[in-house]
């Protein structure tokens, strides 16, 4: 299911990989736990139809995306799992939420009026009301306004009640002060409610693997999907063997030796200072190796070599120790021998998390499955 290709640049998605940290996390929670995984952003990176499809069969319950249009392509695929949308979605687009049995995060009472004419009169959107217990982003933050939605919800054959939750901001902190402020903020609008939904949930990877309290009876899972730690604080906390998922590969397209005092680049920003071998991949900011990563060691013959020079939208020189062949594999994240250049390598390198790592990896990259 892999679309063709002309490109000699890749990344790659190991589904074993995938299924293997599903399995592991979701034997790590108590059991009937609700295993929701977070699929938005094309699954960070990761390509979100077939990372949906193993997570489910590795276990998971449910997903959760960021935006309708997410959902309703996942549904398209065939995919009859509940999704969630977590993020906002506008009132009248409320009836393709229900037709497509699609969820949506409800939290303000003029949305729900608004929403109620939209939906078709045989059908019933299903809601999670959403709690801002300290995230500062979108939820509703009073007992009052979490009751009088609950009430409004009960009284409409057009809306179902089906969860209720809240995201943390600091689950992935050793300091657990703010995150148990935010549990028992929920914990208080929980006990406000007259019935409970379906669904109850709190935590992400970080509250679900690390904090045992705030699992309810459902999570909300993405980074530890994919393999990569929520924090740098928590990896080393980590109660299963994490598998990187995503590993980003090119080839060389051209090789030459350039002699002392010759220039690699836009800016002429790199000069040789000897006689050395340069070559270029087929990769560039466009692609999301972003200008940044100038210097950033990749990985050739399975030695680290520099990357020299600026790097341009489509292509990237590299130093090497000597001359290889057209056609050499370069890994640019992911193992090759004894060598491996990790996501969060790469993020540090960039000054940001691995979340946005594998988020940057555009469209014009294929992904491959294996
Ligand atoms: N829940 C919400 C509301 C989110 O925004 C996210 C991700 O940003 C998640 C869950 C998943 O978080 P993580 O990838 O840290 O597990």
């Amino acid at each position: 299911n892999t679309t063709q290709s002309y490109r000699d640049t890749w990344a790659e998605v190991n589904l074993d990989y995938l299924y293997d940290n599903t399995v592991s996390i979701c034997k790590h929670l108590p059991d009937n736990t609700n295993v929701f995984a977070a699929v938005k952003a094309n699954a960070y990176g990761h390509g979100d139809i077939q990372t949906a499809s193993t997570v489910l069969e590795a276990g998971a319950h449910g997903l959760v995306v960021a935006f309708l249009d997410e959902a309703i392509a996942l549904r398209k695929s065939g995919i009859i799992a509940p999704i969630l949308v977590l993020g906002s979605t506008r009132a009248r687009d409320a009836g393709v939420a229900a037709e497509h049995h699609i969820s949506l995060a409800v939290y303000q009472i003029e949305w729900l009026k608004e929403a109620i004419p939209m939906i078709a009169p045989n059908d019933s959107l299903r809601v999670h009301i959403k709690c801002d217990t300290g995230m500062g982003r979108i939820g509703l933050k009073e007992s009052a306004e979490v009751r009088e939605m609950e009430k409004i919800l009960l009284a409409s054959n057009q809306l179902f009640f089906e969860g209720i939750f809240t995201h943390f901001a600091t689950a992935d902190q050793h300091d657990s002060n703010y995150y148990q402020t935010q549990l028992n903020t929920f914990k208080s609008l929980l006990s406000s409610l007259k019935t409970r939904p379906t669904y109850i949930h709190a935590a992400n990877s970080a509250a679900a693997l690390f904090h045992n309290d705030a699992i309810f009876n459902t999570v909300r899972i993405g980074i530890a999907l994919y393999g990569l730690s929520p924090s740098e604080e928590m990896k080393p906390l980590f109660p299963f063997q994490r598998k990187e998922v995503l590993s980003l590969h090119t080839k060389i397209t051209h090789i030459k030796q350039i002699c002392t005092g010759e220039s690699v680049g836009y800016g002429a920003g790199y000069t040789a200072t000897s006689d050395e071998w340069i070559a270029t991949v087929p990769i560039g900011y466009a692609d999301g190796w972003i200008r940044k990563l100038q210097g950033q060691e990749v990985l050739a013959e399975g030695e680290r070599v520099p990357i020299v020079g600026r790097i341009c939208m489509d292509q990237t020189m590299v130093k090497l120790p000597r001359h290889m062949p057209l056609g050499t594999e370069i890994t640019l994240i992911g193992a090759q021998g004894t060598q491996f250049i990790s996501i969060d390598e790469i993020a540090e390198k960039l000054e940001t998390i691995n979340y946005e790592v594998t988020c940057l990896i555009t469209p014009r990259v294929p992904r491959v499955y294996v």
